[in-house]
């Protein structure tokens, strides 16, 4: 899989470099699943095959209010500017980079073939913020806490075995 990272449209505060190492650092975590991932320049990509490529970009139409959204389709993984706009004025101590990096690992894992969210809130692919009132489940059975991320930031050893279960060594 080769991902691009477009920084274009980005809230103020957030350093490409910054994002860009987030991406990476999801790619490699995810790789571990056995499908090879690597993030390219937008330089590199306009030389490769278009159809191979996701798009990591920021756009609110993409991302539909939300953090993060993953359109498999149309192979764009949006980030949401206005999110993490809300994010900065409401809570301005939360540590948002937590919360990037968690929406990029989660998101980055539907691209993955994992399609079905994990029940395990501590997994990366837990679908607790979902806005439809599904409840994933804690290791000592008390409700999940938002702030800081519950979430790992990056996919767990589960995360990892079920995407190694829906991408099968060829
Ligand atoms: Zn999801």
């Amino acid at each position: 899989m080769r991902l691009v990272y477009r920084h274009a449209g980005a809230p103020p505060g957030w350093d490409e470099a910054l994002v860009l190492g987030a991406v990476q650092r999801a790619a490699l975590a995810w790789s571990a699943c056995g499908v090879p991932a690597e993030v390219i320049s937008e330089a590199a990509a306009s030389l490769g095959p278009p159809a191979t490529l996701v798009w990591v970009q920021w756009s609110d139409a993409g991302s539909r209010g939300n953090f993060g959204l993953a359109d498999l389709g149309g192979r764009s993984l949006s980030l949401g500017p206005a999110a993490f706009r809300l994010l900065a004025t409401r809570n301005p101590r939360h540590p948002a980079f937590q919360t990037l990096q968690m929406v990029i690992s989660h998101e980055m894992g539907h691209f993955f073939g994992l399609m079905a969210h994990s029940r395990r809130c501590i997994d990366v692919m837990s679908y607790y913020d979902n806005g439809r009132g599904e409840v994933c489940s804690t290791r000592d059975g008390g409700a999940h806490q938002a702030v800081p991320e519950y979430r790992a930031l990056l996919p767990t050893a589960c995360d990892i075995a079920r995407c190694r279960a829906v991408n099968p060594p060829r």
